[in-house]
């Protein structure tokens, strides 16, 4: 069976597929950014100067729009495709019904036995039938004897853990404005239509009730986190809220915060009013028709030349994944299949990316990165590099070129920023609280415990590790192995003790194996230089100068769906581990103390890093794995599609994603604008 046929096997394997969902894709209350001239109307009607991704005071301008699934798919089928998702559907629903003559059932089966070779990652949850409304003020949870834990956030690092958690051992509540999980990594998809919107997000509601778990969901922002009271206060973000009742709060034992970040501007101006960001889904909805505005604007005619190039100048600012992949996908959009549409407009078109550093996807393998450089140079994307940002104005952006001074400044039609990531509003404020206000993100320690905040856990793009330094604990570590009390070290005193710490300390192995070292003994080798190492005795500097090299290997980790859902794993573990503890008397796990007694519970986090992708446009993509391995070409593009397939979050998304990626091989992206 070829790669496509795996695929599809894949997604026809297993699950029901329920035709209807209780989705609500909101559209940000950020401003609109204006796509032209001619399409005021788009932007300004619900501007605001809050940030988008469901900020904190931003619900009384959201639009709100529930729609079935089935909704979704006339929306946007048409003819054939919406018969084989009907197909689909029933078929998934196994059983009773009959396709020709054939029932479903063994059709299923067929797939699903050759599909089960493939599977990937499923993520499925439980829900909670116990539907209680919270009154008004402190909700009462108590009566169930169990530790009462929220979560804040659906995204990567949330559902990650709830995933992982054994909710029978508390009483677990998630708090999101959002009541589905996106599939981020799919979201530029979604903006050239190789992916439809639907396909990518998942009902928190149904991945709970999937596995049937004891958790509570209420679709609520948090707005503040009573660090001191252990209350969270939320706020009803729907537009049938009763009025006066708009807020609640609720306490807790533990928090997870789980909230994710926004796009950080860097304070530019002009960039929260004029140009789109892509976080969200609604975000990737709004790119799309903004630039389908563009193509059906610039074919008016009564514009000139200059009108129309305007108009198709689509700038892209940030070449990190995200911008890079973007760009990728905008330009076969374009290419592939809008200017089939308007041959008339093949000169008009430019895209440009701009990029502060000296390189796009700087945090790649350079293989990567000038490989990704050329290809975009060759097919007409212009790359600028090196370029800061001084504003965005409406229809044009000013930037400096950095190693010649010279100032340019380009006309848009549409822009996109996507530059790193910012603080939502309830983690500042909460991080005032802490003390932690100096910030962008949460820290917290190697256990995932927020600092200076006890039974609070931060996960995701909202916190950040500080890895303690080995240099910190010098004098501890050597009088811990100054045994005797000498003064000195043997060599067998100091790789006792460094193979004691070493769980303690990960950064000792991520350093002994960049070295290519074998064993400790290795860390001496700039300390003590003469060749007779048996009878050397280590100093305090020695000892100094053997150890601190391995707090360069120490850095923060990246802001990925990765992380975010290793860490949420990785603290619902330590959560089931936590209440055996108390039930079973359970001895801790972790490393030795260096500076109380006794050993830690748990082991530390530790981020086993599997690679990352970057799709770049035409069939093509790069793929860096762990060590010094790179991929580049078509082959890895259908590595990515089979990756990509099998960490889908169900069965239903999974069946839809490879449909969408189907349909779009066969009859290109849909550029019918539907508002
Ligand atoms: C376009 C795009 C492409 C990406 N591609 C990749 C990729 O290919 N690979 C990869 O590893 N990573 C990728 N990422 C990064 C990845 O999506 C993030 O790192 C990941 O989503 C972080 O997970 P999280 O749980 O911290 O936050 P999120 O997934 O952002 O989830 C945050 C959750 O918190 C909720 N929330 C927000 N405010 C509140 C509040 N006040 N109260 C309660 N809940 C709140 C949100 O509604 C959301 O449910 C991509 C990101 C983007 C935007």
């Amino acid at each position: 069976m070829g790669r496509e046929g795996e695929l599809w096997a894949w997604a026809l394997c297993g699950a029901r597929w329920r035709a209807r969902a209780s989705l609500r894709l909101r559209p940000s209350p950020r401003p609109s950014p204006s796509p032209s001239p001619s399409r005021q109307h788009f932007s300004t009607s619900r501007r605001q100067s809050t940030s988008g991704g469901g900020s904190t005071n931003s619900h009384h301008h959201q639009y709100h729009h529930q729609q079935s699934q089935s909704q979704s798919g006339s929306r946007s089928g048409f003819g054939s495709h919406v018969v084989l998702k009907r197909w689909l559907s029933r078929a998934l629903s196994f059983g009773k019904q009959r396709v020709g003559g054939i029932p479903y059932f063994p059709v299923v089966l067929g797939f699903a036995a050759s599909g089960c070779l493939g599977t990937g990652l499923l993520v499925v949850f439980a829900d909670d039938h116990n539907t209680s409304h919270n009154p008004p003020g402190i909700s009462n949870t108590a009566g169930t004897g169990k530790k009462k834990v929220i979560v804040l956030g659906t995204g990567w690092g949330g559902m990650s853990f709830l995933k992982n958690l054994d909710s029978t051992l508390y009483d677990v509540r998630v708090v999101s404005p959002r009541n589905y999980f996106v599939f981020t990594p799919l979201l530029p998809s979604v903006t050239s239509g190789s992916v439809e919107a639907r396909s990518i997000v998942e009902p928190i509601r149904r991945i709970i009730r999937s596995k049937g778990k004891h958790v509570q969901f209420h679709e609520a922002e948090c707005i503040k986190i009573d660090a001191a009271k252990k209350v969270v206060i939320c706020k009803d973000v729907s537009k049938v809220r009763p009025k006066g009742k708009e807020e609640f709060a609720l306490q807790y034992d533990y928090l997870v915060v789980a909230v994710g970040a926004t796009t950080n501007t860097f304070g530019t101006k002009g960039v929260r009013e004029y140009c789109h960001f892509l976080k969200e889904v609604y975000d990737a909805e709004k790119i799309k028709e903004s630039i389908q505005n563009c193509f059906e604007s610039a074919s008016l005619p009564h514009l000139n030349k200059e009108d129309r190039q305007k108009l198709l100048s689509f700038v892209v600012v940030g070449g990190g994944p995200t911008g890079v992949e973007f760009a990728a996908e905008l330009h076969d959009l374009i290419y592939d299949d809008l200017l089939n549409l308007y041959p008339h407009l093949h000169n008009d078109v430019k895209i440009t990316l701009v990029q502060s550093g000296d390189h796009i996807l700087n945090t790649y393998d350079e293989r990567i990165s000038k490989y990704a450089e050329q290809k975009f140079t060759r097919e007409g994307i212009h790359v600028k590099t090196g370029c800061r940002v001084l504003g965005v104005q409406d229809g044009a952006i000013d930037f400096k070129i950095k190693s010649s001074g010279q100032l340019v400044n380009l006309p848009y039609g549409m822009i996109v920023w996507s530059t790193g990531i910012g603080t939502r509003p309830v983690v500042s404020d909460f991080m005032n609280q802490i003390g932690q206000s100096d910030r962008r993100v949460l820290a917290t320690d190697e256990w995932l415990r927020i600092k200076n905040c006890h039974g609070t856990f931060g996960i995701g793009d909202c916190a950040s590790i500080e890895q303690r330094r080995i240099v910190e604990d010098v004098s501890y570590l050597f009088k811990l192995a100054d045994k005797s009390n000498s003064g000195s070290l043997t060599i067998e005193e100091f790789v006792e003790v460094m193979e004691q710490v070493r769980q303690r300390y990960p950064q000792i192995d991520i350093y002994m194996e960049r070295q290519h070292m074998r064993g400790v003994l290795g860390l001496l080798a700039d300390a003590v230089k003469d060749g007779n190492r048996g009878s050397m005795q280590l100093d305090i500097e020695n000892f100094k100068q053997a150890i601190s090299k391995v707090d360069s290997q120490m850095k923060s980790m990246p802001a990925t769906a990765q992380v975010a859902a290793q860490q949420g794993e990785y603290l619902a573990h330590c959560f089931n581990h936590m209440a055996a503890e108390v039930h079973d008397n359970i001895a801790p796990e972790g490393p030795m103390r260096i500076r109380g007694k006794g050993r830690h519970r748990f082991q530390p986090f530790q981020y086993r890093h599997l690679g990352q992708f970057a799709p770049l446009g035409g069939e093509k993509a790069a793929y860096e794995l762990p060590g010094d391995w790179v991929s580049i070409g078509r082959s890895t593009q259908w590595l990515w599609y089979s990756v990509y397939a099998s960490k889908q979050v169900s069965w239903r998304t999974r069946t839809l994603v490879v449909f969408d990626w189907t349909k779009k091989m066969f009859f290109g992206r849909d550029s019918s604008r539907i508002d």
